[in-house]
This record gives C-alpha cells, sequence and structure tokens, in this order.
C-alpha cells in the first residue's frame, strides 16, 4: 500500500475540512526572540499575561499524587466551582478547557441533519465542531455593531435546529446580547449554548435563568480570569440530566490532576485573582479612553479582556508591520464580516503603553 492510498480510510468529509488555525505559541515566541518567557508580548489569544497566583507552583510542586489517575468525577473540583457560581455541583461538568465541551456537547446531540445556529463573526471553535460532529452549520451574521440579529435568529429555526450559540462577551467584538434577547431565543425551545467565557470581565451572565429554562447550557473556562489557559480548564453549566448524559460520554479522565490543582487554587486564592480582574478592567477603561481620540480607529466598546478596533485601509498593512517590527502578538481580521482590525490582549501596564504608542503612531 503507498502512504497516499491511507486517505481511503478516512472520513472522506474530513479530508477537505481545514483545521482551526491557532497562533503561535509563547514557548515558539520566546525562543524564536531569544526572549524568557516573561519577556514577550502575547497579545493575541486573549490569556492572561499576569499568570497565576503564586501559590500554585507551590502546590503542583508539593503533590505526591501524579502516579494516580484522577478521580473520574472530579467531586472535589465540581464542588468548588458549583460554590463559586452558586449552584449545585451536579450542575457542573468539567473539561479540557471550553474548547474540549464545546465538542462533547455536539458530539452528545447532533444526528444527522441536524442544525447548529451560529452568530459570526465569533468564536472559531463553534463551526469547526459543528463541522467535525455532521451537524449542519447555519450562520447569521451579526448586525452592524456586532449585536446578534436576534429576529433573524429566531426565524432561521425550524424542526431541524437543535442548537443555538451566543458567545456573550462575544470574540472577537468584546460586545454583550441583552439579557431579553437571550430569554426570548430561549423561549425557542430549542437547546441555547452560551459561552461566558469572559465572564469575569463583564460580569453579566445568564445564569439565573438556568432553572427557568433547562435548555440553557452555560460554558465558562479558567483559561482568561485564572491564568491557567496552558493548563487546560473550563466547565459547563447544565441541567442535571444533560450533565449525566455528558458525563457517560467524555473520555474518564479528561482533566488532569495538575488542571485539577490549578483549578482548586485558583478558586482558593479569589481574592488575589479578584485583583487581577479588576487591575485588567482599569487597564482596558484606559485603552479604550485614549484610543477613543484617534481617529483613524473604530474602537467598540468592550465587556472582555481584549479590545477590538477597526482601522482604516490604508492603516491596516502599516500597523501590522508595527506590531511585527515590535514583537507584539496581536490577532488581526479582514473579511467583510470583521472589516480590517486588530484584536489585542488586555496586557501589563507597561505592554498597553506600548500597545498606545504604535497605535498613536497612526
Ligand atoms: N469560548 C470563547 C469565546 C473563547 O474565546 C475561548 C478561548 N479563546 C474559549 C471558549 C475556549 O477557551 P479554553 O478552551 O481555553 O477554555
Amino acid at each position: 500500500m503507498k502512504m497516499t492510498d491511507l486517505k481511503q480510510f478516512i472520513r472522506q468529509d474530513l479530508i477537505k475540512f481545514e483545521e482551526y488555525k491557532a497562533v503561535p505559541s509563547a514557548y515558539d515566541i520566546a525562543l524564536d526572540n531569544n526572549l524568557a518567557i516573561n519577556e514577550i508580548d502575547k497579545l493575541d489569544a486573549n490569556e492572561n499575561v499576569f499568570g497565576p497566583s503564586s501559590k500554585l507552583n507551590r502546590e503542583l510542586a508539593r503533590f505526591k499524587g501524579y502516579q494516580y489517575y484522577p478521580d473520574p468525577e472530579y467531586k472535589r473540583l465540581r464542588r468548588a466551582i458549583g460554590n463559586y457560581v452558586n449552584v449545585p455541583e451536579d450542575y457542573i461538568l468539567v473539561g479540557s478547557g471550553g474548547d474540549e465541551l464545546i465538542d462533547l456537547l455536539l458530539r452528545l446531540i447532533i444526528e444527522p441533519g441536524d442544525e447548529v445556529i451560529n452568530s459570526p463573526p465569533t468564536f472559531g471553535s463553534y463551526s469547526t465542531s459543528t463541522i467535525l460532529n455532521r451537524g449542519i452549520l447555519v450562520d447569521v451574521p451579526r448586525k452592524k455593531g456586532f449585536g446578534i440579529n436576534t429576529k433573524k435568529v429566531l426565524r432561521s429555526i425550524n424542526s431541524k435546529t437543535k442548537l443555538i450559540i451566543l458567545c456573550n462577551p462575544n470574540n472577537p467584538s468584546g460586545n454583550i446580547t441583552d439579557k431579553k434577547d437571550i430569554e426570548q431565543i430561549l423561549k425557542a425551545g430549542r437547546l441555547v449554548l452560551v459561552d461566558e467565557a469572559y465572564f469575569e470581565f463583564s460580569k453579566q451572565t445568564t445564569l439565573p435563568l438556568i432553572k427557568k429554562y433547562p435548555n440553557l447550557i452555560i460554558l465558562r473556562t479558567f483559561s482568561k480570569w485564572a491564568g491557567i489557559a496552558g493548563l487546560r480548564l473550563g466547565y459547563l453549566i447544565a441541567s442535571p440530566i444533560f450533565i449525566r448524559q455528558l458525563t457517560k460520554i467524555k473520555s474518564p479522565y479528561n482533566i488532569n490532576v495538575a488542571a485539577e490543582i490549578g483549578g482548586m487554587i485558583a478558586l482558593d486564592d479569589i481574592n488575589y485573582q479578584q485583583s487581577i480582574i479588576e487591575e485588567i478592567i482599569k487597564e482596558r477603561k484606559r485603552l479604550l479612553r485614549n484610543l477613543s481620540r484617534n481617529i483613524n480607529l473604530l474602537v467598540y466598546p468592550s465587556f472582555a479582556n481584549f479590545i477590538f478596533l477597526q482601522v482604516k485601509d490604508f492603516a491596516f498593512p502599516k500597523l501590522k508591520l508595527l506590531f511585527q517590527k515590535n514583537i507584539i502578538a496581536v490577532r488581526s481580521y479582514d473579511s467583510t464580516l470583521t472589516g480590517k482590525a486588530f484584536r489585542i490582549t488586555i496586557g501589563s501596564p507597561q505592554q498597553n503603553k506600548k500597545i498606545l504608542e504604535i497605535l498613536d503612531n497612526i
């Protein structure tokens, strides 16, 4: 058999599948530029540059049980998360980042011909996971200003609609969706996934509706607020019936003990984490205030740990080059849905100063 013959064994729909293109890792950026990891300016993936509490390294070094598998039910961690969000632990499922949980949810619910309503521009995993799980993606683009088109979402619901996904605050635009709109969509009686990955920076949540609407599923993550994106830890909040079914199909030890410890420490050291969150929110305000004066930029209000700005055509290549020259990693966009734009993670005050200086060049 020739190597190319191997393709016959692969799902034919996946041969053409385009993978999610992740940004270069912090380690590669550091290595390529001869920098230490704490010297790089990585503002392209909405990580938390302040990192986790110093207690985490101590606890990871002290832990003596790495030779054993974790508790497949993650009871202690789920209880701690339940306390944090104020719901019973049987409403919680933990996963290896929100990414795993999006995939797991779709794996549980999608049957042939089922449709998933998505509102781009938004987080790329929704479309990738829908297609991977053989769902039919129904895109209802956001309106000007990036608000969801609630009327059109509601009109797109039919007998095949299984799930509606709402990213709130939205990545990459940073705006939030009104609770009234979410409730209207919940009333349509389909599953609704509200992705609150950036909740800690918006402080707005659909969670109080979870008992009234059992079709509501909320996604959260420790990657953004707790500074442990590298450990991979996210969770779903959903009705216990749902959590039980998801638990059945997950891989038994889907998060590792280091992530488990990372989650416990973050929740334990909540005052430290809260002070970091407040600092990021303060920096966000400062950036937005300063940038709003620049007539070549259209800066959007943000409820997350990043800012989103559209730039004039002439400025786009210039800014890309400037970011590159200064070894500052940011996310750039150039499509009909986004316009020519940048999404920039809120960094340390020194990093944000560099961002302001570069944008002021235009
Ligand atoms: N949802 C949104 C909206 C995100 O932006 C991200 C991270 N980019 C995630 C979910 C997934 O995060 P993680 O897998 O690190 O938990």
